[in-house]
């Protein structure tokens, strides 16, 4: 039984590649200095999985920016030009402008996209196609990676790469005139080079990575994989040892793709799909195929439940044989911090219960000695798990009572829209078109400082206080002037969203060093939910209070909805999802009736993570949905009428949501529409979405200055498609990354467009 992981995190345990790569970019040490950095933490990282006894050891999953870029440069799939910029050392430059744009010697490239990785919150730069591309190999990284570490541990390394299907899939065309599935022939030649080199190099297994594997692909999708996978099997079966993985679902729908393929093994993800194994072993028994099983949860900080995994691990034995068994995490893990004993200040009964990285492959080699006899090693954990469980401040009885106790009614407004709609516009009396923003204003390195300074404790709680005062008086004077209707007061106190409520919730802890990879040298710590949620005292009332009194215009209350501090969170796994988001929900739900209380008459409850946090296949989003859209209504139904519940989202795909987004019954939902010219507003028409609308007329992830006309351009477009009563003006995101000389004099036409549309709009 072979133990083998799919990749490491490697930014390092101090963030050493971030730190590395941003003195790289600002010029403060060289290219030479970077590789040193980037070479010792492959070093380590290898050397830790052989002592912890791995058998496969991965290679080429470290990366300096980000794996599909890697992989990118690899097939040379480097959109023209970027050639115009001088390459530098093994493509560095070329490599990083790909990521982050260049603007120097009188060139000005923009960066390629980015976005999610499946439902993660890692970002990948999205490859783009042009019609017929060729791909050929450009870059060495892969080879010159498997020399090196072959040359530092003894057990072979196994390179891994993105699969052809999964590298085309999350590209773009260019323009609309082919299918990326079309350039399968040419990427696969290449493919192909690239395995017979590393053949030749001495490798003896290979991971091609195919995560798409477990989405609903089309009949295009599913044709070109078997006309790839066919190709490869013929050619490498026997030369190689082919391992194809599969992560974040499952493959019991695509399983019968592989009939007629033959790779030596298969990895599946049992943490997230552990049924799909009784759907699988009959496939493998009738294969040859040696079946990889994903135990060890790649994308939380819990400690493997040994129990329950030699339960699959035996099962799978019987079946096939100890030889046609491997085990590993679920995916790459990347997704979770490096090491647990760097944490210092975690409560022993939730420390025993958590695992990081090296953690992990240390439990792979645990589960290898309990199949292998050792009873010591299991007891420990059913015991230790047991003990942990029994911890104190993990449970609170008040609040699981009160969760069952919630009621229908919590979880709907008193009246139906129309109703309070007429309340509402009798009691804020606002004109046609309001105009408000989203939240956040420029975060400027003044502002980040002071919040340092005051964390760092070189600043007095009051000193700080009153500095925050300020800026929070200049906003409103700033909102006023520019003649906005609905304020904010602009979020200066705020760090990250969702941190700013963890930090404040009982059940909710942050670690010193758990940081994970988010974008490039990006990364985030995510708080930990360990136990029974609640608020422990008001979060937001002293700022939102205090700017109240600053101006007679209405201020926003501002708050994070339950399942986007869920979602970027990492989540107790000791009950379902759907409770902790309810107990989430309900300190929240306090937070809104405190603001109530206080005579905040708008209140916002964001919620970005909601279409992200959307499971991969279709069939299981009603269930998401179910508790999603409860545990929002949870948070914001108990106010009256005349209170006014405004959420954000910034997404413009929701057409096939928008019945779920309707639920959500929030009288005005703001979200993303200027980049895609608000074609969502079709769907939105079509689907005579009942409440408030905010499409966003300014495009706030750009420092351009929209002008008045084209935002009353689209003003008049949106008109056409939602009844003008129901229409909000405002920015598309928060303005947190945009500098004041963009912000006030976009506002300002913004709030021009918004008037003209007042004398202008009115009749269509
Ligand atoms: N209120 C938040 C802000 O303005 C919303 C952030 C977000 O949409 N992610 O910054
Ligand atoms: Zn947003």
């Amino acid at each position: 039984m072979l133990k083998h992981n799919l990749g490491y995190p490697r930014i390092g345990i101090r963030r050493e590649l971030k730190k590395a790569c941003e003195a790289y970019w600002s010029s403060k040490i060289d290219y030479q200095e970077l590789f040193n950095v980037g070479r010792k933490i492959r070093q380590i990282n290898w050397i830790d999985q052989e002592k912890f006894g791995l058998d496969l050891i991965p290679c080429n999953d470290f990366s300096f920016y980000d794996h599909v870029l890697d992989m990118s440069l690899l097939l040379g799939s480097i959109p023209d030009y970027f050639f115009s910029i001088p390459e530098g050392e093994e493509n560095i430059n070329i490599y990083f402008s790909m990521a982050r744009g260049f603007q120097k010697k009188g060139l000005d490239l923009k960066a390629m996209e980015m976005t999610k990785w499946f439902n993660t919150n890692y970002h990948y730069i999205v490859p783009e196609f042009k019609k017929d591309q060729k791909f050929y190999i450009h870059s060495n990284k892969i080879f010159s990676e498997f020399e090196e570490a072959k040359s530092i541990i003894k057990v072979i390394p196994k390179p891994v790469l993105i699969g052809p299907i999964t590298y085309l899939f999350l590209g773009k065309e260019k323009d609309k005139s082919f299918h990326r599935m079309d350039l399968i022939d040419n990427i696969l030649s290449v493919y192909i080079k690239i395995i017979q080199k590393l053949i030749d190099k001495g490798a003896t297994w290979i991971q091609i990575d195919e995560p798409v594997l477990v989405l609903d692909l089309s009949t295009k999708e599913k044709e070109a994989f078997l006309y790839a996978y066919q190709k490869i099997s013929n050619l490498f079966f026997n030369k190689i040892n082919i391992l194809l993985t599969s992560y974040f679902d499952g493959v019991a729908e695509t399983i019968h793709l592989f009939r007629d393929i033959s790779i030596q093994a298969l990895h599946i993800d049992i943490v997230e799909k552990p049924k799909q194994l009784d759907d699988i072993l009959p496939f493998f028994m009738d294969k040859k195929m040696i079946l990889s099983l994903g135990l060890i949860d790649g994308r939380n900080i819990w400690k493997n439940n040994y129990s329950e995994s030699i339960k699959y691990i035996k099962k799978s034995i019987d079946a096939l044989g100890e030889k046609r068994v491997m085990i590993a995490p679920n995916c790459s893990l990347l997704h979770v911090p490096i090491d647990l004993n760097e944490e210092y200040s975690i409560h022993s009964d939730i420390k025993n219960k958590m695992s990081f990285a090296k953690q992990k492959i240390c439990e792979l080699n645990d589960l290898n000695s309990i199949i292998k006899g050792s009873k010591n090693i299991l007891m420990e954990n059913i015991h230790s798990l047991e003990e942990s469980q029994k911890s104190l401040i993990i449970h609170d009885h008040k609040i699981k009572e009160r969760v069952l106790q919630v009621e229908e009614k919590y979880l709907r407004r008193k009246n139906i829209f129309n109703i309070r709609q007429k309340k509402q516009n009798n009691k804020f009396n606002l004109p046609l078109f309001p105009t408000t923003t989203i939240g956040s204003f420029p975060q400027t390195k003044k502002i980040r400082s002071l919040r340092n300074q005051y964390k760092r404790k070189e600043l007095s709680k009051k000193e700080y206080e009153k500095k925050i005062q300020y800026f929070i008086v200049d906003l409103i004077k700033k909102q006023e002037n520019l003649g906005l209707d609905v304020l904010v007061h602009g979020e200066f106190e705020r760090n990250d969203m969702v941190e700013f409520f963890s930090d404040k919730l009982k059940g909710f802890l942050s670690t010193e060093n758990g940081w994970v990879q988010s974008y490039g040298s990006r990364c985030v710590k995510p708080p930990v939910i360990y136990g029974d949620v609640k608020r422990l005292h008001e979060m937001t009332l002293d700022w939102i209070r205090f700017s109240q009194t600053k101006t007679k215009k209405p201020i926003k209350g501002m708050l994070t909805g339950p399942v986007t501090i869920l979602k970027w969170s990492f989540v107790r796994n000791d009950q379902a999802i759907s409770n902790t988001a309810y107990q989430i929900a309900l300190a929240i739900r306090d937070e809104v009736q405190s603001l109530e209380n206080a005579g905040i008459q708008i209140i916002q409850i964001d919620e970005p993570a909601i279409r992200e946090g959307l499971p991969l296949k279709k069939k299981d989003w009603i269930s998401y949905f179910d508790w999603s859209i409860k545990a929002f209504r949870l948070s914001s139904s108990g106010v009256n009428d005349e209170t006014q519940i405004h959420t954000h989202m910034c997404y413009s795909e929701f057409n096939d949501i928008l019945e779920h987004i309707s639920n959500m019954d929030a009288d005005v939902i703001t979200m993303e529409t200027s980049r895609s010219r608000m074609e969502l507003l079709k769907a939105f028409s079509e689907f005579s979405y009942p409440n408030g609308i905010g499409p966003g007329v300014y495009d706030i992830h750009s420092p351009r200055i929209p002008s008045v006309k084209e935002m009353f351009d689209l003003i008049k477009e949106a008109s056409k498609n939602i009844p003008i009563r129901n229409l909000w003006i405002n920015p598309d995101c928060g303005l947190k990354t945009r500098k004041w000389e963009e912000v006030i004099p976009s506002l300002k036409n913004m709030i021009k467009a918004a008037k003209l549309a007042r004398r202008k709009i009115i009749d269509i």
